[in-house]
Formats: structure tokens, sequence, C-alpha cells
């Protein structure tokens, strides 16, 4: 016989696809939430940011600034091309590797400033002059043709301020109007430094002077720009020479020897392009610091590089399908420990991935976890409380039933003890001695079916008892139960009828199928008053046999029904009818029934009798017709 509970999920724990509910629901939200991108994304990038900078290293570029000191020196913004050809004539004198200059030149302006700069411009061998975007990003402004002319390249000077809160964390490394596309300031300062070969391009990087860039196309070449850590000042920590310390100290021209020169204004007051970083906390940095900060991005080679969409799905997927497993597989202290972990990979993950370069956004992931995990754990909650209460109840109605079984050996016992007292004390005629040894073996019967009943309850839920395999007649297993039956019937003066309309055969166990219909015979007489009827009747219907016991007697409320089947269970009205009983048998009913591939139905109402049919697959022998 198969083991009943086989196969079927353990009633304390949460079915399988109710797991599996839970992982899909928290990785599809987690993903949902995610997908659009979060501010907290952005403060865990920021904050991973600031505690892993990049390694220090000297700096290869140099800033030559207008601050607020030169702008006065110089007598406003008016005279700031005069100004710079003055301070490039002295750069230029040291021999820089390249000078890029931040400042668009796009309009003709004094003639006498303009030429001084052109000359300045051309004493300079790796030039790089900015070009922006006009007319809502339709074409190019470049420098007036004059100073275009002396420039070794053009780079666009764009930043890339984040949607959500602007901060630039990224340089598109491209721009482009119609076909005309542009490299960044920064890009081809780094070209020119690097001996200014030709850029190479595929779909998932670029190529400068043998360098790889992680930059998509499909992401308009946007690289992650690694800001150098400011100083405890909150000062930019690039070297910096200011066109009036220039003016003052002509020897410091010394310091952009070799260097990659970025000239531009750094002066609030004047300063058109500049932006929120990473570090800023609310203060603005100059667009010139901004490419510096580009240029030493790509000069120092360590870049941060964002993880493929698909990348994040799988980790999301893997942190929540951990999070559903740890409650799925495990339970009470080991399951918590298990979803701590998977809480802690889950924070932890990103900081680690980005000291590794790659870049995982924070909330999809981070949320996957916690919503599997409290999810998960939240089921097994409610499906172990739900277990608890069910075997409470269990206890309580077994505890119930053994009192009541301890109870009922106790009559039989005190009837065997009595008779053999009888027997051995006093000297009885044959005939007295004969009946008292009748009772004896009667009421030890009685107990031995009552232990046996317990036993096979015991086994048939533990699975371990054998069903026989052999083909027997229905008839003959109903005309044996109704004789075992009729002498209880007989005392309440109940008629037993059986309305054979189908004769067929059963295949089984021939004992237990006697059990069974044995069990809802005797119920049928034990639950009726007295002065009745109870009809036993067989009905073929297709393939099956339709066997089923009718009474006239106390029934059964509808909310009862469901419960009969339960061990231990019995209705208030069989309890208040004084008919001894242990609310085992149907459940024994049930289980050879169900043993055997077939059901039982009920039907009953209160006060007007119950009716329980066994529906098996049986062979018909002979059939009088359906009624
Ligand atoms: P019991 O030993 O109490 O008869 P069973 O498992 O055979 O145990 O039956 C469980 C309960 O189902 C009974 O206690 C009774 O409340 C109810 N029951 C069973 N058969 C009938 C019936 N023919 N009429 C009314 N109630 C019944």
């Amino acid at each position: 016989m198969k083991q009943p509970e086989k196969g079927k999920p353990q009633k304390h724990k949460a079915p399988v696809w109710g797991y599996l509910a839970v992982l899909g629901a928290s990785f599809v939200a987690a993903t949902i939430a995610g997908w659009a991108g979060s501010p907290i994304d952005n403060y865990a990038y920021d904050w991973m940011f600031r505690h892993h900078p990049a390694a220090a290293r000297p700096a290869e570029s140099i800033l030559l600034t207008v601050d607020e000191d030169s702008l006065e020196a110089m007598g406003g913004m008016r005279h700031l091309r005069r100004a710079l050809a003055e301070a490039l004539v002295r750069v230029a004198a040291a021999s820089p590797k390249v000078v890029a200059i931040d400042l668009i030149l796009a309009d003709e302006g004094d003639s006498g400033d303009d030429a001084a700069l052109q000359s300045a411009f051309e004493k300079i061998p790796a030039l790089v002059l900015a070009c922006e975007l006009i007319d809502g990003g339709s074409r190019w402004e470049d420098p007036i043709p004059r100073f275009r002319r002396a420039a070794a390249a053009l780079g666009h000077v764009h930043g890339d301020p984040g949607p959500l809160d602007g901060v630039s964390r990224l340089a598109p490394l491209e721009k482009v109007a119609g076909h005309d596309r542009r490299w960044a300031l920064a890009l081809e300062a780094f070209r020119l430094s690097r001996g200014g070969g030709p850029i190479v391009e595929s779909p998932h990087d670029i190529e400068v002077g043998g360098l790889t860039i992680p930059a998509r196309r499909s992401e308009s070449r946007a690289l992650r720009i690694r800001y150098i850590q400011p100083l405890a000042s909150g000062e930019f920590p690039l070297p910096r020479v200011s066109f009036r310390e220039l003016r003052d100290n002509p020897g410091l021209a010394e310091r952009f020897r070799g260097k990659v020169v970025f000239a531009g204004v750094t002066a609030q007051s004047a300063m058109r392009d500049r932006m929120l970083t990473p570090y800023s906390y609310g203060t603005y940095m100059p667009g010139i610091e901004i490419h510096a900060s580009i240029f030493e991005t790509l000069a120092r080679g360590g870049f941060l590089v964002s993880a493929s969409n698909l990348s994040v799905l799988l980790l999301s997927l893997a942190l929540a399908t951990a999070g559903v497993a740890a409650f799925a597989f495990r339970t009470g202290r080991q399951a918590y420990a298990l979803a701590g972990l998977v809480l802690a990979a889950a924070h932890l993950a990103p900081y680690f991935l980005f000291t590794h370069g790659l870049v995982f956004p924070y909330l999809a992931p981070v949320l996957a976890a916690w919503l599997s995990t409290v999810s998960a754990g939240s089921l097994q909650f409610v499906t172990v409380r739900r277990a608890l209460r069910r075997s409470q109840a269990e206890t309580a109605r077994y505890q119930q039933a053994m009192h009541f079984v301890t109870h009922e050996m106790r009559t039989p016992l005190t009837a065997i003890q009595g008779s053999s007292e009888l027997m051995s004390r006093y000297s009885l005629t044959e005939d007295k001695r004969k009946q008292i040894a009748e009772l004896i073996n009667s009421e030890s019967k009685r107990l031995a079916r009552m232990i046996e009943t317990f036993l096979n309850v015991e086994r048939l839920s533990a699975g371990e008892m054998q069903l026989k395999r052999e083909v027997f007649p229905a008839h003959g297993v109903i005309a044996a139960c109704i004789e075992r039956a009729r002498p209880l019937a007989e005392r309440k003066q109940i008629g037993l009828h059986f309305d054979e309309a189908a004769e067929a055969e059963l295949e089984g166990d021939r004992e237990l199928m006697e059990y069974a219909v044995y069990n809802l015979l005797t119920n049928a007489v034990k639950y009726s008053p007295a002065a009745t009827e109870v009809t036993i009747a067989t009905r073929l219907d297709g393939a099956r046999l339709r066997l089923s016991v009718q009474d006239q007697g106390i029934g059964m409320e509808e909310h009862e029904l469901r419960n009969i089947f339960q061990k231990f269970y019995r209705t208030h009205r069989a309890v208040a009818s004084g008919e001894a009983g242990t609310g085992i048998g149907l459940s024994i009913v049930d289980q050879i029934v169900t043993h055997h591939g077939g059901r039982i139905e009920v039907t009953s109402a209160p006060g007007k009798g119950s009716c329980f049919t066994v529906v098996l697959l049986a062979r018909s022998l002979k059939s009088a017709g359906a009624k």
C-alpha cells in the first residue's frame, strides 16, 4: 500500500507554488521599481564613490584659471582674450603637451585682441578649442576661422547632469548634430597627449592610443567620471595657476612643462558652465575642473563600468531566489540566519562590485532581497502557525478520544474481571459456567476489536498496512455485514433492507472493505432511533458501483459533513444521543475507500437521516437496471 502522505506537501510547509509566486512577485516588483532609476541609486553611487576613491596619483593635467583675482586684475571679462593671449604666450614657452581651452570663441572680438590670441594659439602645436551645440542641438557653433585654423582639434564641452538631481556622474564622450559628431574636449586632449592617433570605435568601446575606454555607442559613449577626492578644505586638488599669478610671477610657467593644460574660468561671478558632482554637496564645480577630471579619468585608466541590464536582472533574480529559498528549505533560526545573509549580501554586493569597477544599481537588488525574504518569511510564518493550530486541535481531540476509549475499555474489563472472580470463587452449575465463559469470551473479543481498530488507524495512516488484491463479489461483503449487524439492529427494532439493484465484483482487500461497509452500517443503526429502517442499496453507474447506506436517524448539519472523516470528530447530536463512539471509524472508512481508488458521498439533514454512498470501480456481474 502506498504511503498516504507520500508525494503530498507536508502540512507545516507552504506549497511550492506559494514560494514561486513570492519569488516572481518580488522579482518583478523590484525590477519595475528599479527600472526607472531612483534617487536611492544615486545616493548609493555617490556614497560608494566617496568611500572608495580612485587611488591618488600625480596629475598629468594642470589648470590655467581665471579666478576672481584674475578677473579683477584684467578688468573684467571684456579683456579676457587679451589676458588669455598673454598667459598662453608664457605657457607656450614652457612647451606643454596639450592646451585645451574651455572658452567659447565663436564671435569676433576686438581685432587687436583676436590677433594677439591667434598668434598665441599658433605657438601651441597641440591646441584643443571648444565647440558647442546650439539651436536646440541641431548644429555646432565653432570658434571663428582664425582661431579654428590654429587648433589641432575641436572638442565639445557638454556635460550630462543626472535627470533626477542634476549631479554630473557621466561624461558624454560624443555628441552629434545631424551627421556632425564631435568628441569631448577632454577626450581630444587625451588623444593629442597620446600621440594624436585616430579614435577607433566599436559598439561597446572606443580605443585611443592603445587604451580601451568602455563607452557604449548606445549611451552616447557615456563614461563615468572618477573625480579626484577633494581636499579637506573642499578644494579640488589638481595643480593650478591663475592668470594673475602667472602675470605676477612668470616663473610659474615652468609648471606647465610637459603637462596637459586646461584653461578656463573658475570665478563664480563669470562662470558659464558649472555642475554638481558626487563630492560637491550642493556647491558647483567649474566646467574646466570637470574637463580636467574627465581627462584624469582617461589618464588613470581604472574605469567604472555600468553593469549590463541582463546582469542586473540576474543579480536581482539570484538574490530573490536565495531569499525565498531560505524559507522554502529551512525553518526557524536557520532560515532567519540565511535570510540575514541574503540581505547582507544584497547590501554589500553593489559596494563589493563597485570596488572592482562594476557599477550596479542599488535599489533593484536590495529591494528584490527584502521583498523576497519578508514575504517568504511571512508565508512560512502563516503556514507554520496554521499547522500548529491544526495540530493543537488534533491533540485536544485525541486526548478526548483517549479519555473516552479508556473509559470504554473499562466496561468489558470489569465484566471479564467480575465473571472470572465468580467462576473461581463459587461452585457454579455447568450451565452458569458456560454462560459466564461465553460472556468472558465475547467481552474479550470486544476488547480485542477495539484495540484492533486503534491499531488499524495507526497502521493505515503510517502506510504500513498491506492492501490485498483479490476479486470478490460486493454482494458477499454486504450480506456478511448485514448478518453481523443484525443483532445490534434487532435490539433497537431497526429493520435492515438490502436493495440489490446491481451485482458487481470489486477488486481489493475484502476484509478491509467489509470493515468499511460494516462501519457505515453500524453507524446507521447507532445514530437512528428505535423502530426505523436502514437500507443498503447497490446500483451501477457506468463502470462504478454505488453502494449506499441510508438511515432515518439523527442526521447531521451541513457544516459538520466536512469534518466527520477527521479522526476523533463527533457531531454534537451523536454525543448527545449517548451512543458510544470514538470518532475514528469514518476516518478509517475514508482511507480504505481512497486506497481502493473510490470516494464517499454523504447527504444528510438533521432529524431526517443520512445517506453514505461509497463509489468504487467495479465489474458488473448482472444489472437489474439503475434505480
Ligand atoms: P463514531 O465512533 O463516533 O461513530 P465515526 O468516525 O464512525 O465515529 O463517525 C464520526 C461521527 O460522524 C459520529 O460521531 C457522528 O457524529 C457522525 N455520524 C457518522 N455516521 C452517522 C450517521 N449515520 N448519522 C448521523 N451521524 C453520523
